[in-house]
């Protein structure tokens, strides 16, 4: 079993994220949440799938089921790949600090890696600002990220 603090580094993989990303604003404005699959490898987590899960959202959280990610990990079980930890938006927030109740949450759910995305309309520069942080609990620092 891996610790989070034997984590030093996550290397994401570039088109996933941008998938996520995608999925993650077609939401707004609720939350948007999913799972981070991968393996850990010499201290670097890879995150090499951004896997949607059935859930529910409002503007200021996201939660699901436990049965689906059981789902998910009968589907990937002979994948080679196991669960991360998951990854939500905090729409209309340039913040991406964990709440307190995403800190509940994460270590509910024993997460070795949370991805925080804020997504932010700037009016002045007609665009959304796009700002994603991996961290670990249980000193909530984000990682160095590396992207693949
Ligand atoms: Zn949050």
């Amino acid at each position: 079993m891996i610790a989070t603090s034997q984590i030093h580094k996550v290397c994401v993989y570039k088109n996933e994220e941008n998938g996520f990303k995608k999925r993650a604003i077609a939401a707004l404005p609720n939350e948007y949440i999913e799972l981070m699959w991968g393996w850990v490898e010499n201290n670097v987590a890879y995150v090499a799938a951004f896997v949607p899960i059935h859930h529910k959202a409002t503007k200021a959280g996201a939660w699901w089921d436990d049965f689906e990610v059981d789902i998910q990990k009968a589907e990937t079980e002979n994948a080679g790949i196991f669960l991360l930890g998951s990854i939500h938006t905090h729409p209309e927030r340039s913040t991406t600090e964990l709440s307190s109740f995403d800190i509940k949450e994460l270590q509910k759910r024993g997460e070795l890696i949370t991805g925080i995305c804020a997504i932010e309309y700037k009016p002045t520069k007609n665009r959304l600002i796009y700002k994603c942080r991996f961290s670990y609990r249980p000193g909530l620092l984000p990682f160095e990220v590396e992207y693949l």
